[in-house]
């Protein structure tokens, strides 16, 4: 009964079949944006462009691009949802909302068809990553109007018994996952690794005393990091399931299947580019940019085009589970974070990969970002472990040239005593730029 979730001609399609798919949908989205949004058909004016001259899929890189900026805007100008959508509002039954940096929320508005589509998307990705009718399942995001909140509905969808927790203090969600026997849950990395830490402080030995087999992560790239997957999944004696999502087209809108070998994407919903952040132009498979996203089948607010600043990879060889579906090699950070350190480009995730995977540190981690005769200069600050078993000065070499073998920088490190820096309890915030700005 909850086969649907699992649709092996769906899944299992050539590239080729994958394309000609996506080529129909694209035209009939191009056709919507254009003819009800006022947006999109000026900007494809202004391009000189049209739906109509979309004829093989590569097309779309004629098309101009959307960003975070362009949503905020057209809703400023064109109150109160912006003129990128394209039905009536009595179709409207849903609007997630994301603040960003000013502040001011953005509204993501579905129609019923969105919502269910969305839901139906949620629950094959957790299907793929092995949950059951079996699972218990404790949905920990917050409900207050962030996009991930609803995706617990995609749980209930396949048939997962799901507790609405929501964001509680850890020791209460501690005590459901201990009372119920929860078995799978989902957070952010940095608050699956405070939060096994806290059940150890509490007496409960996550690996042994609870119940979780999986944790699903997303919202930061440690979950695609061996070293931060490998730590966690040791306390928590649990698999981890890396997930990308983006507030607005989906919740989840990637992830982890059981092979674990890259997030894959549902590309009957939503086509996946890969650009030079710099040119826009588009990279061959396997090299980093920034994900650019097109949704294929919503109709409250398509989106053609949205540049992430998201910095990823991505392959289409078959995955061991047999889906065909593009893969993305997880997300290696936001061009946000990047730090541009004496020409070389830096994500904080490299620099955790650093911090994992010696086990003389605690794993915690943070870059502290000055000036120096107007050079920018890289401080890693570090935790030596409570059972460290080299001196401090071996470690700190050891980090200066694990650094230089990943990133080719050598940057100053400071090795901190144990539980020195913040812990996080949502994301962690890596960077501290003390530059003047
Ligand atoms: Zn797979």
């Amino acid at each position: 009964m909850y086969a649907k979730y699992w649709d092996e001609k769906l899944e299992t399609m050539s590239r080729e079949q994958i394309r000609d798919m996506q080529l129909k949908l694209l035209k009939e989205t191009l056709h919507l944006a254009s003819s009800q949004s006022p947006y999109y058909r000026k900007s494809f004016d202004e391009h000189s462009i049209s739906a109509q001259d979309l004829r093989r899929l590569d097309d779309i890189s004629k098309f101009p691009f959307i960003n975070k900026v362009t949503l905020r805007q057209r809703q400023e100008e064109t109150p109160p949802f912006g003129d990128l959508v394209c039905v009536p509002e009595e179709k409207m039954v849903y609007l997630s909302a994301s603040s960003g940096s000013t502040g001011v929320p953005t509204a993501s508005p579905f129609t019923c068809g969105d919502f269910d589509d969305w839901q139906d998307y949620e629950a094959r990705l957790f299907w793929s990553s092995g949950m059951r009718p079996t699972d218990r399942y404790c949905h920990a995001l917050n409900f207050t109007l962030f996009v991930g909140g609803p995706d617990v509905i995609g749980a209930q969808k396949l048939g997962a018994l799901c507790i609405w927790a929501g964001t509680i203090p850890s020791e209460r969600l501690l005590t459901i996952f201990q009372q119920w026997g929860i078995t799978v849950t989902w957070t952010t990395p940095s608050y699956a690794w405070y939060l096994g830490e806290t059940a150890l402080s509490m007496g409960i030995d996550p690996a042994k005393d609870l119940n979780i087999k999986k944790i699903f992560v997303a919202g930061e790239p440690g979950g695609s990091i061996p070293e931060t997957r490998q730590r966690i999944e040791e306390l928590w004696g649990a698999d981890l399931y890396d997930y990308y999502g983006l507030s607005d087209i989906f919740g989840a809108c990637a992830g982890m299947c059981e092979a674990r070998d890259g997030l894959h994407w549902a590309e009957d919903h939503i086509l996946v580019e890969v650009i030079d952040p710099d040119t826009g132009e588009e990279l061959p498979e396997g090299e980093r940019g920034e994900l650019v996203l097109t949704s294929l089948k919503k109709s409250a607010r398509p989106l053609i085009r949205f540049r992430t600043g998201d910095i990823v990879s991505y392959t289409t060889e078959r995955c061991d589970c047999g889906r065909t579906h593009l893969r993305l090699h997880g997300i290696h950070g936001r061009l946000d974070d990047m730090l541009i350190i004496r020409g070389v480009n830096v994500f904080p995730s490299d620099i955790e990969v650093v911090a994992r995977k010696n086990s003389n540190l605690t794993g915690e981690f943070r870059l502290v970002v000055t000036e120096e005769k107007h050079l920018a200069v890289l401080t890693v600050e570090v935790e030596h472990s409570a059972g460290c078993k080299v001196d401090l000065k071996t470690l700190e070499d050891q980090v200066v040239s694990s650094c230089y073998n990943t990133v080719g920088i050598r940057p100053k490190v400071r090795i901190l005593p144990p539980d020195t820096l913040p812990r996080a309890t949502h994301k962690a915030k890596r960077v501290v730029d003390e530059r003047a700005k």
